[in-house]
């Protein structure tokens, strides 16, 4: 099959090269100290240093200055972030407080801009044209997957369906009917369409489907190949935070090894979780991002929580120069310690999707017994691949359990349920239940 030629958005930019795209970003940073320090935030989290805009020579400076992190956001609620005139401002954006108080970003007229631009690029990186429809499945709102693709998507061209989360079947009538060859989704709801799909008696064969979007949440390559089977598509991922806009800081190419970051208005820094101390290309750590484009809300070395490594080689196929970002690996702050073994939700939904027996929602209930942990896998079963009596559901149960221990190291309880027992996800999922008391 003939290679599609590379596509860019802004091709200079895209493929800067890296002496150029740290000379820009020297001057964005000393930029972006200036007009942080304009907020009660950064008024606070400097007071006592002497920051020294012109002191910052490469991008490796910022090392100096003090990380940003959740908690800072949170204090600052509702405006001590805000490093303009407020009559600047032309909207705001919370997220989606998956962890607690949600945070609130400012955007002037023009980090909306700049934002379009990078979710443009993104779409255009991942081969869209303004001959495809884009029906966008996210949740429109303070949520920053609906609006934030929706205007990128609008700006390169496409067609945009702004269809929000839920109500499957709608999402699913409008693919039919308008033709939808893109859609952006969360992967746990992909799942549940794609159960739907099946249980309208519908093949892909109906769609005229080509890519798929994913964002919004951690997910396991054996959970994006499983999706990409059903729906007969490749799948990229998106990957944003609204403290950093939201989706489009971070997308995948058609080489679909690790996602470039937009180094053009972010920094991007791996550390140490627990010594906050920077860590080198390929290991895995704590991603960190400063602002680079951003006028009402610049934020420096913002703790993200999110874990992932930087992929090693400079240069990709694409073309593109900027450095790319493996899958995210978990948060920090979702992580599980489960008899003092530290365990992610994302290793058992790794596990769990690999086996064709076990359908598309799962949840992971804790609980703690005689004061010890107990951790219960409630697991649907395919209605589609299993059709065995209870020798085999005992098998599977072994099975699954068997696999978990491998790859978790502690032992669980599998429960399998039948297909539409567990409430399905229409926008990021729910997959935890701690019962435990502290
Ligand atoms: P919240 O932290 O409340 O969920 P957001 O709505 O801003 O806030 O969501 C951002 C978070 O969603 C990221 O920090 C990350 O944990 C997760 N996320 C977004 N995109 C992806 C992706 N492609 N892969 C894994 N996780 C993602
Ligand atoms: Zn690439």
């Amino acid at each position: 099959m003939p290679r599609n030629p590379v596509r860019y958005w802004d091709e200079e930019i895209e493929t800067l090269d890296r002496r150029s795209l740290e000379r820009l970003q020297t001057e964005r940073i000393q930029a972006t100290l200036q007009r942080a320090s304009r907020s009660d935030l950064y008024r606070g989290l400097f007071a006592g240093r002497r920051i020294r805009p012109d002191r910052i020579r490469s991008p490796a400076d910022l090392r100096s200055l003090p990380f940003t992190t959740k908690d800072d956001l949170r204090r600052a609620y509702p405006r001590g972030m805000l490093a303009v005139d407020q009559r600047r401002v032309v909207r705001m954006h919370a997220s989606s407080g998956t962890t607690g108080q949600s945070t609130v970003i400012y955007h002037t007229a023009r980090d909306i801009r700049h934002w379009t631009e990078l979710v443009a690029r993104s779409l255009v990186m991942s081969g869209a044209t303004e001959a495809d429809v884009f029906q966008n499945m996210m949740s429109y709102g303070l949520f920053t997957g609906g609006l934030g693709l929706h205007y990128g998507a609008e700006r390169m061209g496409m067609m945009v369906i702004p269809a929000g989360g839920g109500n499957t079947s709608r999402q699913i009538q409008l693919m039919r009917d308008f033709a939808t060859t893109i859609i952006h989704i969360t992967p746990s709801y992909a799942l549940h369409v794609a159960d739907v799909i099946a249980d309208q008696g519908l093949t892909p064969d109906d769609f005229k489907l080509r890519r798929l979007v994913f964002g919004a949440e951690p997910y396991s390559e054996a959970t994006r190949s499983k999706l990409e089977r059903c729906f007969r598509v490749t799948a990229y991922n998106c990957y944003g935070l609204s403290e950093m806009n939201g989706p489009g800081v971070a997308f995948e190419c058609r080489q679909s090894e690790g996602m470039h970051v937009w180094e053009d208005n972010f920094v991007v820094e791996i550390i140490d979780p627990a010594t906050g101390e920077p860590l080198p290309p390929g290991r895995k750590g704590e991603v960190v991002f400063t602002t680079l484009n951003r006028e009402a809300t610049p934020l420096i070395r913002y703790r993200t929580r999110d874990l992932a490594q930087i992929i090693e080689e400079p240069d990709c196929p694409c073309g593109r120069r900027m450095r790319r970002l493996s899958r995210i690996l978990g948060r920090t702050d979702d992580m599980l310690i489960i008899r003092g073994v530290n365990v992610f939700p994302s290793q058992i939904e790794h596990v769990l999707m690999k086996i064709p027996e076990v359908g598309s929602n799962f949840q992971i209930l804790l609980d703690r017994v005689e004061s010890l942990d107990r951790m219960t896998v409630r697991v649907e079963i395919c209605g589609k691949m299993f059709r065995g009596g209870v020798s085999e559901l005992r098998a599977l149960k072994g099975a699954i359990q068997h696999s978990l221990r491998e790859e978790i190291l502690v032992s669980s309880d599998v429960e399998l349920l039948e297909p539409g027992t567990l409430p399905p996800s229409t926008g990021k999922a729910k997959r935890v239940i701690d019962n435990r008391a502290i």
